[in-house]
């Protein structure tokens, strides 16, 4: 076991969890951070961070020379309609394997300690402190725990938390291929039960990545025969899969993505992240409410002080839900009116001809820079 106890251990070191121990340890607090991986890796996510996480990327380090600065988007229909807009606020785009990496380090050279290749499992209450414990051994003890983990995860199952039991109904599938799409632009192209984002990360990389119906992908059988028969319907779909060079052998798929509420306190443990609440990725705006939340967070800790961990809570829930609770609703409006191969036609050709109401729905999901 780590030499404890510690001020604040968190669970999770992607981007919620890793922003979240550089903060607080440049604020003076001995911190441990447990991730179940190791550093760096690849994850499935479109890898397009809307512009209002920028300054506070900026402001922990982060290096964004040599990021894409993407400014337009394109939005086609299954049946080929194609849409497009100029995106206000706009957006940068940066593989996951880059940010994640610069974050881990900037992480260390603050002091955090951090066990890689450790997954949590359980977080047990020893009168005024907790203890973390991971395949039956104590790893360390804190304060003050919260938890990063993402979108799914052990624990919880282990907090019994009420959408873990409900099955999930998306899977998500990535690459990183090589193309002469304008780097300018992100594409979010639909077909039959989902929809894939197409945009530039650093090194001449694209991000594609999609999101589609577990049921489809079952019919299909593989992820190959998914793609022919669904993707490649989209005429744009079809070219990217034509004209890129893809750079790994496999794509990364994940399942089990849901975009059900959910608490953002669990036995103590405060949320934050996608833990505390997804939002659909076609808003292309979770990596910015998960940097977000640790800065809302670490402000919780700094105004009630660790002492007082129920004010903690009660400062984060209210900033929380003033933050973010208008825009996962509209996240899950957007990702409904994006519902059936006909309403997304419909939708498309109807946004084609109203350009103003397009730039108000991309706002209703992007806010203000932090
Ligand atoms: C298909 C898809 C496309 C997306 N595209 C975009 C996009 O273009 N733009 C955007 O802004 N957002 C996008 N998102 C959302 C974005 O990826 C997430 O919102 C973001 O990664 C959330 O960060 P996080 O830190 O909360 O979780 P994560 O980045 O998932 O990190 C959680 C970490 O916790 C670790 N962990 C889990 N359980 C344990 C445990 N028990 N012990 C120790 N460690 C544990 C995991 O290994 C992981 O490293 C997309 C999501 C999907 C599914």
């Amino acid at each position: 076991m780590k030499e404890s106890p510690f001020d604040i251990a968190i669970i999770g070191g992607g981007l919620a969890g890793l922003s979240l121990s550089i903060l607080l340890a440049r604020s003076g607090y001995r911190v441990f951070l447990a991730e179940k991986k190791h550093y760096p890796m690849h994850r499935v996510c479109g890898e397009y961070i809307s512009t209002e996480s920028k300054p506070f990327l900026t402001s922990l380090g982060v290096d964004l020379k040599s990021v894409s600065r993407i400014t337009q988007l394109q939005i086609s229909a299954p049946n080929g309609t194609l849409l497009r807009s100029k995106l206000d606020s706009g957006g940068i785009g940066i593989s996951r394997f880059e940010l994640d990496r610069q974050l881990f380090q900037l992480a260390l050279n603050a002091g955090v300690c951090i066990q890689t290749e450790t997954q949590i499992d359980e977080v047990l209450d020893r009168t005024s402190k907790y203890e973390l414990r991971a395949a039956g051994q104590a790893q360390a003890t804190a304060r003050l725990v919260i938890s990063a983990h993402g979108k799914r995860s052990n624990l919880d199952r282990y907090w019994n938390r009420t959408f873990f039991s409900q099955r999930s109904p998306y899977v998500g599938v990535k690459y990183h291929v090589r193309s002469d799409f304008p780097k300018d632009t992100i594409a979010l192209h639909n077909f039959k039960n989902g929809y894939c984002g197409f945009s530039a990360v650093e090194n001449d990389l694209y991000c594609l990545c999609y999101l589609v119906a577990r049921s489809e992908l079952k019919a299909a059988g593989s992820v190959e025969t998914l793609e022919r028969k669904n993707l490649h319907q989209n005429p744009f779909l079809k070219s990217i899969w034509e004209t890129s060079t893809f750079v790994w052998d496999q794509p990364l798929v994940i399942n089990e993505i849901s975009f059900a509420p959910k608490s953002r306190i669990e036995n103590a443990c405060l949320q934050l992240g996608d833990a505390a609440g997804m939002i659909a990725p076609l808003c292309g705006n979770g990596m910015s409410m998960a940097l977000h939340s640790a800065m809302l967070v670490h402000q919780a800790i700094q105004e009630a002080g660790i002492e007082h961990p129920s004010l903690i809570f009660k400062h984060y829930d209210r900033a929380w839900k003033k933050q973010f609770k208008w825009r996962l609703l509209a996240g899950r409006t957007i990702q409904g009116m994006f519902g059936s191969t006909w309403t997304t036609n419909m939708v498309v050709s109807a946004l084609k001809h109203t350009p103003q109401i397009t730039r108000g729905i991309i706002r209703l999901t992007h806010g203000s820079p932090f």
